[in-house]
């Protein structure tokens, strides 16, 4: 059986694909490049907004058009939870070919469909599906540990999209790490929607800060890194955990703007000032900040722009990625005067291009040392390091060179390191 996997969707859904593709070749089934020879298209949508709402009508269209007729097209993701897609894709979802599977966990629930099997997913299946898995041995790994917000930003896909907050728990998700790292992981990132909310479903209060501080007491962990952190949602016992946890080493807290005028229009909940007083305490700290911004945000000025950039560079805060607002009849921020497309595209490559000259500058003034690498592996001639908490690789060893003289035997820069069994970042001889 020739199987193939497309991606719309976000990192949740690579996790869960990840493992899907693990198992199907563990089963013997093989992954295949043309989609008119695949005899399993497997789809996973998008729910976002709505160009992704339109691009995955789109191609769900297209792919059951364009598949071999007898193929199965199995669609999965968030679009299959809120979306009537027949509508969308103007396609009876009803035929014997089409498959629509709309668990979260879908990864397991697309193999027991294949194997014909109705199994319950034990907690691991489920944390394994949340995860995704990079390198040799595994040594970095990410792990989604909530889904959901209660967090009403105007632009956001939670407006119209009813997902309540879930984590894992918490033992069974600290003994399931555990068992990773002695099994050679050493940098884990954990991520989710709005990571600062973590166990309020469980618990009934966050628990994020009690989580990381028992994960880093595990021998052998070197680096835990936090994705999707709100300055809003951010509470004193997890900052005070942050700061004084010498494991912790990268966090990324979604800035989106930085005037407070935006701010307010998107109701983020909280002001510049509020974000700069928690960046500042980060840093004092040695932790690396990085962000994500949105551009073309309605009724955003150059002003507003300017002070962005003049900010995160100010701050040294690496932008990880630029969200070019969508318009959607269905978000609160539709109300509000919108760009034409020109003047969207035109404020958005202003920002691109000069965050990419702050982005250069702070790579440029940052010092890797060798604690910010993790030694992969060493024999008597070379050492392997993975670039750890860093966030440019190539920059990494552009200046881990300068400071640790050698040669750079290898090196494999970490976007193109899409194949999890490729054993190292850089091959590095002192
Ligand atoms: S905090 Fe993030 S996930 Fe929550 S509503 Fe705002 S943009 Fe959406």
């Amino acid at each position: 059986m020739k199987y193939m996997i497309f991606n719309d969707g976000c990192v949740k859904e690579h996790a869960m694909l990840n493992y899907l593709d693990k198992e199907l070749m563990s089963l013997g089934y093989i992954e295949e490049s043309d989609y008119r020879q695949a005899d399993i298209i497997i789809y996973s949508t998008c729910a976002g907004l709505k160009d992704a709402i339109e691009n995955a009508g789109y191609n769900i269209s297209f792919l059951a058009h364009i598949k071999k007729p007898e193929a199965k097209l199995i669609i999965v993701g968030c679009l299959t939870r809120n979306c009537n897609l027949e509508k969308l894709a103007n396609l009876e979802t009803n035929r014997r070919d089409i498959k629509i599977i709309s668990d979260y966990n879908f990864g397991q629930a697309v193999k027991n469909y294949l194997l014909n099997e109705n199994s319950q997913y034990t907690i691991k299946q489920q944390l394994e599906q949340k995860t995704t898995f990079k390198y040799h041995n595994d040594v970095c790994i990410r792990l989604e540990m909530e889904d959901g917000c209660i967090n009403h930003c105007t632009f956001c896909k939670y407006n119209y999209m009813k997902m309540p907050i879930t984590s894992v728990p918490f033992h069974d998700t600290l003994e399931y790490l555990k068992e990773r790292i002695q099994k050679g992981t050493k940098v884990i990132n954990l991520g989710g929607e709005n990571l600062a909310l973590y166990g309020i479903d469980l618990y009934k209060k966050p628990v994020l800060h009690k989580f990381i501080q028992e994960l880093s007491e595990v021998p052998g962990l070197e680096k835990i890194n936090l994705l999707e952190i709100t300055v809003s949602n951010m509470y004193p016992e997890l900052l005070n955990e942050i700061c004084n946890n010498p494991k912790i080493s990268k966090i990324c807290i979604q800035l989106e703007s930085a005037s407070n005028k935006v701010l307010s229009l998107m109701k983020r909940n909280h002001t510049i000032e509020d974000f700069y007083d928690i960046v500042k305490k980060l840093r004092q700290h040695g932790k690396i900040v990085t962000t994500i911004l949105m551009s073309a945000f309605p009724e955003e000025t150059y002003e507003d722009l300017d002070y962005t950039v003049q900010f995160v560079k100010e701050n040294a805060i690496y932008v990880n990625q630029i969200c070019q607002y969508v318009d959607f009849e269905y978000i609160p921020s539709h109300q509000l005067k919108q760009f034409s497309p020109r003047e969207a595209d035109n404020h958005n490559r202003y920002l691109v291009n000069k965050i990419a000259q702050s982005n250069k500058e702070i790579l440029y003034n940052a010092m890797p040392t060798l604690d910010q690498a993790v030694i992969v592996g060493q024999n008597a001639k070379f050492t392997y390091i993975n670039n750890g908490s860093y966030t440019d690789g190539y920059s990494f060893m552009k200046k881990f060179q300068e400071y640790n003289p050698g040669d750079i035997i290898k090196a494999t820069p970490k976007m193109l390191v899409k194949n999890q069994n490729t054993p190292y970042l850089y091959v590095y001889r002192y």
